[in-house]
């Protein structure tokens, strides 16, 4: 059991560099939460906080209703995953699984008994006499989650634990750990900079921007409904079109194109003043579907470049001089300078404010 609560916390580095600002989360037992953010937007300093490697500026950190800020790492009950796996090298895979537990003087029967059930949840039964140098780097980001697991500790913190693997690896690795939370279930935060690895892993994401939380959500909810351009931009591959258009009484005009604006739309952007006004009109990929039928949501576009993925095709081309990206079926078996009629589908039109670049 391990709830974990947040409060307005900050981290000021000397020379006032303000690494977290007003970060504020509650994370639920056995929640897998994903930060996830450009790089130097502050994960791994609010993770580190966590673990108590790094004090907290500002704000209060509980556990289970505990507070937190001025208890050692070690008497935290969290168990850290590094990207760099940080095995001894001179240590063989069961010392390096037992070793954390020897230090905290854990009877040796105990050990062996987490070391076994460890390598069996991981497959590593076979390795245990081995030293890291003679494994893979899928073995090793194994053990380095073992030696996290024989800790039985109440959190889980993964630092990019899979960014020294290659792609294929990664995927196979991204499943073993989801797979190892539904078997263990231990409340788990994992810090990555890849929205894919995000989307697939998280039941919470955590979108971070400058030290700021920027949404909080189900994969699904923030991919649905991001509540700012950077969210739409970052989270989703390839990203969301962004179109800088204008309003009037009753359609969107994208240069000498224009919509009607979506019935579901017109209530709100008129509530909030927008008609007559600048916005950015945000549309994914795969919204963008090429079609024969009539709707007042159709264009014609000229293809620049399509790009075969085997099931899919992403056409690049431009609207109103702005380029997009329109995700269609392969079998559409399109070539540069192709002429297509792609339709926008109505119900997936999102708004943001120019200014602030919030959704509207
Ligand atoms: P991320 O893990 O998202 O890439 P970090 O938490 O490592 O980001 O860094 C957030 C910001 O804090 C960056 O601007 C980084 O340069 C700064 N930073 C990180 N660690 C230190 C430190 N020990 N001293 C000063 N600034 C730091
Ligand atoms: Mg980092």
């Amino acid at each position: 059991m391990a709830e974990l609560r947040l409060e307005h916390i900050y981290k000021i580095y000397d020379k006032n560099v303000q690494a977290v600002t007003d970060f504020n989360l509650h994370i639920h037992d056995k929640e897998f939460i994903v930060f996830v953010g450009p790089s130097g937007c502050g994960k791994t300093t609010t993770l580190r906080m966590i673990a108590g490697l790094e004090d907290i500026s500002k704000g209060e950190f509980y556990i289970d209703d505990v507070r937190m800020n001025d208890v050692e790492s070690k008497d935290r009950s969290i168990a850290m995953v590094f990207q760099s796996y940080a095995l001894y090298p001179h240590m063989t895979v069961y010392d390096n699984m037992a070793f954390s537990l020897k230090l905290r003087k854990v009877d040796k029967k105990e050990i062996d008994r987490r070391v076994r059930e460890a390598a069996k949840i991981l497959g590593l039964e076979d390795y245990l006499k081995r030293k890291p140098k003679a494994l893979s780097g899928g073995q090793r980001q194994r053990v380095a989650l073992g030696r996290a697991i024989v800790r039985e500790a109440k959190v889980f913190l993964m630092d990019e634990p899979l960014s020294n693997l290659d792609a294929k690896l990664r995927v196979q690795m991204r499943a073993e750990i989801q797979k190892l939370h539904q078997r263990i279930q231990t409340t788990t935060i994992y810090v990555t900079h890849d929205q894919t690895e995000a989307m697939t892993m998280a039941t919470r994401l955590v979108v971070m921007k400058d030290g700021l939380i920027q949404q909080t959500g189900a994969p699904k909810e923030v991919y649905d409904t991001p509540h700012n351009m950077f969210v739409a931009d970052f989270i989703g591959s390839p990203s969301m079109n962004l179109f800088q258009g204008r309003l009037t009484e009753t359609t969107v005009i994208l240069g000498e194109h224009s919509f009607p604006i979506p019935p579901t739309y017109l209530r709100v952007l008129k509530e909030k003043n927008y008609l007559g006004k600048d916005i950015v009109l945000g549309i994914r990929p795969e919204d963008l579907q090429i079609t024969a039928a009539d709707s007042p949501y159709i264009f014609r576009a000229t293809v620049d470049v399509a790009e075969l993925l085997g099931a899919e095709t992403f056409l690049y081309s431009s609207l109103a001089n702005q380029t997009f990206i329109a995700r269609v079926h392969a079998d559409s078996n399109l070539q540069p300078a192709d002429v297509v009629t792609l339709a926008m589908k109505e119900e997936k039109i999102h708004f943001f404010d120019p200014q602030t670049e919030e959704r509207i």
